[in-house]
């Protein structure tokens, strides 16, 4: 089965093109700078074959054919036509309190996912663009939508209320929500399969550190509570995102700088978090750098991070009455042996052992780097977003054909 997977953003579009009985990527790339000036499609082949295609993009119908057309062509091409394509699965980032699970794109969906736009006005409407394109392009293949938010629609309501007046809830659906689900979800399975446990048995903690970071905590196989609220803004410090911030601070700020919504918009999304504390970088390894080289702020940026993941870690820690398991994914969870390290630093009070010696050097790859006699296991897992997409894309078409 051939599974198209599709992130588009309001002017790119990611993808891969998953061979999913064989676990291998065909092909993958993005389409960058959509009605924008010096547009163009970079693709990576299985076999190593890199291109990278200029042309005028003007809009996210004119960018699938690009990349289709670029698909089925002899010379860069990896299928001999468009009907070899099974299905279309979309990363979609909003389904409010609709959507509980994936599901089939048709009309009434398609729909709802309209109707949860004003929830991620930024990023609702590129995806729809994504659905609406590939609809006409492709009518006859199936589409499915695979949402960052489902995996946490288990919270109880204690966990995702905001204590503000209770109108706002009903009236706009104001409430926590969590993103990254896809992920936070495929790497607390895969960490009970490594280890041969009951994933619904167990108290799981898991730390997506990217660019994007949230943390969530999965009890008996749900999501309990997640760092990100009703926006990706909200719990840790991330590259650019404040993460949380007194909402005193906010109204000072727009007062005191004079400043309107779309401003303290601007600079919570893009001005602060490590970039907006370090003044150096959202980079990670940047910041690393220079807090190697004695950069004051660059070392405070760092120490106010890692803090901040150790904090809900204890947070979550109490939510749950214990942690069984701690898992590092995302860009810095797999790959920076630095922070895990601080992250993990005088748990022992919870019964974490962090291996020091196993932990050093290790870069993006499934590991338990926790030691032997620790209560709390700590892994390393690799996320695959993508794949998660993929399959989930893989199950419900299936179930359709089933006619379930
Ligand atoms: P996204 O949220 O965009 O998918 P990623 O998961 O790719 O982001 O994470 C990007 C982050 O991972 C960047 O801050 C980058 O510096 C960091 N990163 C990647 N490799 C390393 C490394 N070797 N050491 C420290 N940080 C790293």
């Amino acid at each position: 089965m051939k599974i198209l997977v599709l992130n588009c953003g309001s002017s790119s579009i990611k993808y891969q093109l998953f061979d999913i009985d064989q676990g291998s990527v065909l092909a993958k790339g993005i389409v960058e700078k959509i009605g924008l000036k010096g547009s163009f499609l970079k693709n990576e082949r299985f076999d190593g074959d890199k291109v990278k295609l200029e042309g005028e993009i003007l809009d996210h119908q004119s960018g699938f054919e690009f990349l289709l057309g670029m698909m089925i062509s002899e010379k860069r091409g990896v299928i001999s036509s468009l009907s070899e394509i099974d299905a279309v699965g979309h990363r979609l980032v909003h389904g409010g309190e609709t959507f509980q699970g994936s599901c089939y794109l048709d009309e009434v969906t398609i729909k709802g996912v309209e109707d949860c736009s004003d929830l991620a006005p930024l990023h609702n409407p590129a995806n729809l663009k994504g659905i609406y394109a590939m609809k006409n392009l492709l009518p006859d293949i199936p589409q499915v939508g695979v949402f960052d938010t489902s995996f946490h629609q288990t919270m109880p309501d204690y966990s995702f209320m905001y204590a503000l007046p209770y109108s706002l809830y009903k009236k706009y659906g104001i409430r926590r929500y969590g993103f990254h689900g896809t992920s936070h979800s495929y790497v607390s399975k895969r960490a009970c399969e490594i280890l041969a446990v009951d994933y619904k048995s167990k108290k799981i903690i898991t730390c997506h550190l990217g660019n994007g970071a949230s943390i969530t905590a999965i009890k008996d196989g749900k999501s309990l509570d997640t760092s990100m609220g009703l926006t990706p803004v909200e719990g840790l410090i991330m590259g650019t995102r404040s993460g949380d911030v007194d909402a005193g601070a906010l109204t000072l700020i727009m007062e005191k700088e004079e400043i309107d919504y779309s401003s303290l918009n601007t600079l919570l999304n893009k001005h602060s978090g490590v970039l907006g504390i370090s003044g150096i970088s959202s980079d990670m390894r940047e910041v690393e750098t220079a807090a190697a080289e004695g950069d004051e702020r660059a070392i405070l940026s760092l120490k106010m991070y890692q803090y901040r993941v150790r904090k809900y870690i204890g947070a979550y820690a109490a939510a749950m009455g214990g942690v069984d398991i701690l898992i590092f994914t995302g860009g810095i969870g797999e790959n920076s042996p630095d922070d895990r390290e601080k992250i993990c630093e005088n748990m022992e009070f919870l019964g974490l052992e962090f291996d020091k010696k196993v932990n050093t050097g290790v870069r993006g790859k499934e590991l338990i780097i926790s030691k032997k006699e620790s209560r709390v296991t700590v892994m390393i897992v690799p996320t695959n977003e993508e794949w998660v997409i993929a399959s989930e894309t893989r199950d419900i078409v299936e179930q359709m054909k089933a006619g379930k």
